[in-house]
């Protein structure tokens, strides 16, 4: 589905296109005149937890989609609407690669707003953390270009603060070279299942630092319900085979762990495109401390096609490695407390069904939650410590006193905080 039909769909007082940081300014400008509130859209993939836009100004970015690689920098200048595949594409010519998430059509921006967990997640850590200079026109309508030294307040939030500090128009972002990649998917046939999660997080507990895994308890529209273990590492696919030794001892129906790129990973593995011109999916998410062999058993129980809760995707991600580590000199979201992260997407007849599965599984965790997987307004204190919600909260008084710009997980302002 293109984007402009997407936009199209959801309604809106106004929508505007703006080509240049200047009409960016100008369509601010007017929303404050009308007294509008605007919704940034890159791809809409971020939008669902806005809800109703009946009354916003929609303000369509894809304008801003430059790549421009400097391969003897390792860095990337991207436009504010550049999605992963093109990133990918264009800094795997050269060697390089950033920490892609799960799908190929996400925003690179919006993502990096909310943290970013992806496939080598473990290896390259959040993707927020590779940020190195943002040029964007905050709500009073200046265009600027922050860094480290320009304005370190701004600069910290806008690596995983959750966005909504002003429109992004670039995004300069180190690159990373990954001279080798071995990746892909084991997978077995639903009735597995808890065999799979059981092996797989022991397994996890003592998995070496820089392997990436998620299990999937998929069941796909047409064809067998699976469990699957979508694999990624920085090293040839005989030693991530090696690594997995565990899982593949478990005699997979299909086996495609394979010497591979960044990008023809992300390409070959990506998420399925949501349509969101559909009802709403329901989804679920929070993080788990731990997956022990009770958990595998419930996660494996939730995901069965017939007697489970419904859902059309139980994953589990492993996190830890890189994530766990606080970036240095990182931002208001420097590393995920957390080892795995639950993540439930089904039909809406099935939202009760998962929240009480997440509900369950959510004994294996502190209630703590990521705010990209949170598909819901449901507040950002479960996803920050309460001093980061502090200071993001003096700078959202300070750079949208008025709140002109919306934005998918909106923070309690301070004057607000202790209600
Ligand atoms: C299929 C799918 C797979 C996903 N996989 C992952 C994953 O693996 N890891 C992960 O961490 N997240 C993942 N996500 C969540 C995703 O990162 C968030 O939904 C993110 O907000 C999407 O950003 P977007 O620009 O694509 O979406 P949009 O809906 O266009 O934007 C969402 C919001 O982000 C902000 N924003 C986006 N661009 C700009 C900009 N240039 N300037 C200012 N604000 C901006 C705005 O507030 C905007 O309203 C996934 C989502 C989907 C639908």
């Amino acid at each position: 589905m293109s984007m402009p039909s997407l936009i199209n769909i959801l309604p809106a007082v106004a929508r505007k296109a703006p080509e240049t940081p200047e009409e960016v300014a100008a369509v601010l400008a007017e929303a404050r005149r009308l007294d509008r509130r605007v919704v940034v859209f890159s791809t809409g993939h971020g939008i669902p937890p806005i809800g109703d836009t009946s009354d916003r100004i929609l303000m369509d970015i894809s304008a801003f989609d430059q790549v421009e690689i400097d391969p003897a920098a390792r860095i990337a200048r991207i436009g504010g609407a550049v999605q992963w595949r093109e990133l990918i594409e264009a800094a795997g010519e050269h060697g390089l690669t950033a920490p892609f998430g799960s799908a190929a059509s996400v925003g690179v921006t919006g993502y990096m707003m909310g943290g970013g967990i992806g496939f080598m997640s473990r290896h390259l850590g959040l993707g927020c953390s590779s940020i190195r200079a943002a040029q964007l026109v905050t709500p009073d309508g200046q265009y600027r270009r922050i860094d480290s030294g320009s304005d370190p307040d701004l600069f910290w939030a806008l690596r995983g603060g959750g966005g909504g500090f002003g429109v992004i128009t670039s995004l300069e972002v180190n690159l990373t070279p990954v001279p080798q990649m071995a990746g892909g998917v084991l997978a077995w046939g639903i009735e597995d299942a808890e065999r799979v999660l059981t092996v797989w997080s022991e397994w996890s507990r003592q998995a070496p630092e820089d392997v990436t895994t998620a299990v999937r308890l998929v069941q796909p529209p047409e064809g067998p319900a699976l469990a699957v273990v979508v694999a990624t590492a920085p090293r040839p696919a005989g030693q991530l085979s090696a690594d997995l030794g565990p899982l593949i001892s478990l005699n997979p129906m299909l086996n495609t762990i394979s010497n591979t790129d960044p990008a023809a990973f992300l390409n070959e593995y990506t998420d399925p495109e949501i349509d969101t011109t559909e009802p709403p999916h329901a989804f679920e998410h929070v993080l788990l401390d731990t997956v022990t062999p009770q958990a595998a058993q419930l996660a494996a129980e939730f995901g069965q096609p017939a007697t489970g809760c419904g859902a059309i995707m139980v994953e589990i991600r492993h996190l830890g490695g890189a994530l766990a580590r606080p970036a240095p000199g990182g931002g208001a979201m420097d590393r995920i407390e957390g080892e795995y992260s639950l993540f439930l997407m089904g039909p809406p007849e099935a939202a009760e069904k998962m929240a009480h599965a997440a509900d369950v599984l959510s004994d294996f965790g502190r209630g703590r939650t990521y705010l990209n997987f949170m598909q819901r307004r449901t507040g950002r204190q479960t996803a920050y410590p309460e001093e980061t919600i502090g200071r993001l909260a003096d700078l959202y008084e300070a750079v949208d006193p008025e709140g002109l710009l919306d934005h998918p997980h909106p923070i309690v302002r301070r004057s607000r905080l202790a209600v």
